[in-house]
């Protein structure tokens, strides 16, 4: 098939270059003229396992732009397209949906008559939006007397950062929102190759042992668009559980980690997104809990579930905050040094970034802060700008002089450190393993005082 997708971020992207490995021909576009020089170089604007490599071995069968018109000069023909545009969160917690709208204003424009067309919307978006994206292209087509059948589908994603190739070519289950019978056909033609798992597996991305094949939920777009925020709300929930238990272990000197352990092996609540920390960030979390609950509002249902899932998210942050003091008295004139600035590991994505906060708040306490991170220092840095913090692609040279070290990213690479050579390096052998990721009985035996959360 033809596919044109509008925003080439870490979902437009990754579906692009999924979908061009499975056998179509995908034509992307993005706004933003530095990410399409760089795609066009055939360089991953994006850290993403797999990314680089797939990118490069199938670039002939993808074309990239910064708008509709210049990439359709590659190919006109178009079967479908794919809005893969950004959501962000407005100053009242509602998802601004106007870059949404917009692809599809973009997109209706560039419609031939005489054509059928599958317009599919992957951004996460609140319910109602398909229907209206469907009034939007409906009402252009009318304007440009433009005879030709526009399906609207539904197709919400679930992929992870830092496992978005995977999550693509692997996923548990593939939802459309759709009320036309066609749309499904379609649909079910593009993801065949992954319904049927029928592609041979990219060597640096195999096939997981023993997955089984891929769920299909056909609905209407109300459920699917549902289908999105409850997922991703549901999983917040679970993470902020883990942490208002975390809290009440470490006054009753309990274990988090066992406790986890012992409740995650129920089949009915499963050990994933059980890990105690300093809670969850990223671009889909905080925007989506905030949209669901906006939207809530909308209809005056209050939602303390969600509301309670938010709460305990933003008081893991100041938990950091409040554990440094209770071991160096003054954060003031303390050297601190943060492992890890991405919202988790292997990406580089640090929206939202728990790390960012803390950095933040260990500014403006007069702290002397300084951060590593094996992937998102660039971004770090632009975001930071203006901050005083120093960054390194050293670890060793980062805790030289450190009156403690906050792990806020559980790297796999921080698992490995050398910490008797760290010991030696920083001023007060203090670690706040922010993701109790470390090994404590170790570090505890190195000579360092170890805080865990919840344990
Ligand atoms: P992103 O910010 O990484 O990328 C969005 C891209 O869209 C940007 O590069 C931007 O320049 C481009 N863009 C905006 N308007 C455009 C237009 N009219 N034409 C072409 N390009 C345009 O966002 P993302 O993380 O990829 O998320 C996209 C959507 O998918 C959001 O709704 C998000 O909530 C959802 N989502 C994200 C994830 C994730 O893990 N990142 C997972 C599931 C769903």
């Amino acid at each position: 098939m033809n596919i044109l997708i509008l925003g080439c971020g870490y979902v437009g992207l990754t579906t692009g270059v999924a979908l061009s490995y499975i056998g179509h021909n995908v034509l992307c576009v993005d706004k933003d003229a530095a990410r399409i020089d760089q795609l066009k170089k055939c360089q991953s604007p994006i850290y993403e396992k797999g990314m680089q490599g797939i990118l490069r071995k199938f670039s002939h069968k993808m074309a990239f732009a910064t708008s509709i018109e210049e990439v359709l000069k590659e190919s006109a023909e178009v079967d479908m397209f794919i809005i893969a545009v950004g959501t962000p969160q407005k100053k009242n917690g509602e998802a601004d949906t106007s870059y949404v709208e917009a692809a599809a204003r973009e997109l209706a424009a560039c419609l031939q008559s005489g054509k059928k067309y599958t317009i599919v919307i992957k951004s996460t978006v609140p319910i109602g939006t398909n229907r209206r994206v469907s009034s939007i292209v409906h009402r252009i087509l009318q304007e440009r007397s433009l005879d030709c059948k526009v399906y609207i589908v539904s197709n919400p994603e679930f992929l992870r950062e830092g496992m978005a190739l995977k999550d693509t070519l692997y996923p548990d289950r593939i939802v459309l929102g759709t009320e036309c019978q066609d749309a499904v056909s379609t649909m079910i033609k593009l993801y065949k190759p992954i319904l049927e798992q029928s592609f041979a597996p990219p060597a640096e991305l195999p096939r997981p042992e023993g997955f089984s094949l891929p769920h299909l939920i056909i609905t209407e777009p109300a459920s699917a668009e549902m289908i999105k925020y409850a997922a991703n709300a549901f999983l917040a929930m679970k993470i902020s559980y883990i942490n208002e238990i975390a809290g009440l272990c470490e006054k009753v000197g309990a274990d988090v980690v066992e406790v986890a352990r012992g409740i995650g092996l129920d089949h009915r609540i499963g050990t994933a997104f059980l890990g105690a920390g300093i809670g969850w960030g990223g671009s889909c979390f905080p925007k989506d809990t905030a949209a669901l609950l906006s939207l809530g509002a909308e209809y005056n249902y209050y939602m303390p579930i969600l509301e309670a899932t938010r709460e305990v998210n933003s008081r893991q942050r100041s938990l950091v905050i409040e554990k440094l003091q209770s071991v160096l008295k003054v954060i003031r004139g303390s050297s601190i040094g943060i492992l890890g600035v991405a919202f988790k590991p292997d990406t580089d994505d640090i929206r939202e970034a728990p790390a960012i906060d803390i950095v933040k708040n260990l500014v403006n306490m007069g702290a002397y802060v300084k951060a590593h991170d094996p992937v998102a220092i660039d971004r770090a840095k632009q975001i930071l700008q203006g901050w005083d913090v120093e960054f390194y692609r050293d670890v060793y040279e980062m805790a030289a002089g450190c009156d403690a070290l906050v792990l806020a990213t559980e790297w796999e690479e921080y698992g490995y450190l050398d910490f008797s050579r760290l010991k030696g390096l920083m001023r007060h052998a203090y670690i706040l393993d922010g993701r109790n990721f470390l090994k404590p009985e170790e570090l505890k035996k190195l000579g360092f005082i170890y805080q865990g959360v919840g344990r």
